[in-house]
């Protein structure tokens, strides 16, 4: 927060001048990423990262893309610096259209070299209900040529926000036709143990503060697996978000079957050299068919 909190003062820099510290600050470098961000959309200045979602051994079995921004004179800035501002304005629509359609270039070029690697995407609450998000959606995987159960929306407990049934037939929309669902950072939110059952949904990720504490605090190791209890009875996939240290792979190896995210296995890196590498180590004969 900090960083972002930096980088939206530097963006925000030449405007300083005409407000005073306490309010207008925020107020003014907002305006100011969103400019800079707006015009960010038209330059192609934002790259689609990925980080693996490895099984306990290591092995890839997902994987979760993850804006950036390459400005051309701050640097890598992280979304955690202009996604929240996106979605105070209309900039939310086109950049999560951006990210839905590199994702499912990915996933077709992946599908075209016969190897098949889920990839999530990241969906805000104010892009899920959007009128158009789920022929936004399915157009994508479509031009792409990308298999839909391929494609994985990460949805965080946000989404829901007044009428469940709502936001549960605007998911079969999607899941009938083999798009899954995620629920992010499970645990965080104002979570209903309810939704997992009502919402239709594939998987759950456990947030990185359990995570990480899980080793050695009681209290998060009972609740990472109570989620775990429950997920399985529900059939839920899980993955564990944040797994930094030996320690913490250690901890979750004792459930094979949860997916492993973090930095230890793997962090966030351009997708196109690491799709490339990927097809390389795994799919051999799909590296060599010319995937990219
Ligand atoms: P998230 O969806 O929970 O993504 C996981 C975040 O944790 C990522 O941060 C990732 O780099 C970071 N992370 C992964 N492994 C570790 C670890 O071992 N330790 C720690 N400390 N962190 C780890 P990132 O890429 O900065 O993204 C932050 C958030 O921004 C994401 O949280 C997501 O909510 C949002 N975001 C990212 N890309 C998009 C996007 O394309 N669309 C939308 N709407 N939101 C996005
Ligand atoms: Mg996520
Ligand atoms: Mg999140
Ligand atoms: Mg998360």
């Amino acid at each position: 927060a900090d960083t972002a909190l930096r980088r939206a003062k530097e963006m925000g820099g030449r405007q300083s001048v005409f407000f005073d510290e306490a309010m207008g600050a925020t107020v003014a470098q907002r305006f100011a990423i969103e400019q800079a961000l707006r015009r960010a959309l038209g330059a192609q200045e934002l790259r689609l990262y990925l980080q693996p979602q490895t099984d306990a051994t290591g092995r890839w079995r997902a994987a979760e893309a993850l804006v950036r921004w390459q400005h051309p004179t701050q640097g890598l800035v992280p979304p955690a610096a202009f996604v929240p501002v996106a979605e105070d304005c209309d900039l939310i629509a086109p950049l999560g259209a951006w990210v839905l359609e590199a994702t499912c270039a990915e996933l077709g070029r992946l599908a075209r070299a016969g190897c098949r690697l889920p990839i999530a995407v990241n969906v805000s609450p104010r892009q899920f209900h959007r009128p158009h998000f789920v022929d936004e959606v399915l157009t994508a995987l479509r031009r792409h040529g990308a298999e839909p159960a391929d494609l994985v929306l990460e949805v965080t407990e946000g989404v829901v926000v007044d009428d469940v049934d709502a936001v549960v037939e605007r998911m079969r929309a999607l899941t009938s036709e083999g798009v899954r669902f995620s629920i992010d950072d499970f645990g965080t939110g104002y979570s209903s143990l309810s939704y997992l059952r009502r919402l239709p949904i594939h998987e759950i990720k456990i947030d990185r503060s359990f995570v990480q504490d899980a080793p050695r605090d009681a209290g998060s190791a009972a609740l990472v697996e109570a989620i775990i209890a429950v997920a399985e009875r529900l059939r839920l996939r899980v993955v564990a978000e944040g797994v930094e240290t030996p320690e913490h792979a250690a901890y979750f190896a004792r459930w094979p079957h949860v997916l492993q995210q973090g930095y230890l296995h793997g962090l966030p890196e351009p997708a196109a050299a690491v799709l490339a590498r990927w097809l390389a180590d795994e799919c051999p004969g799909g590296a060599a068919n010319g995937a990219r």
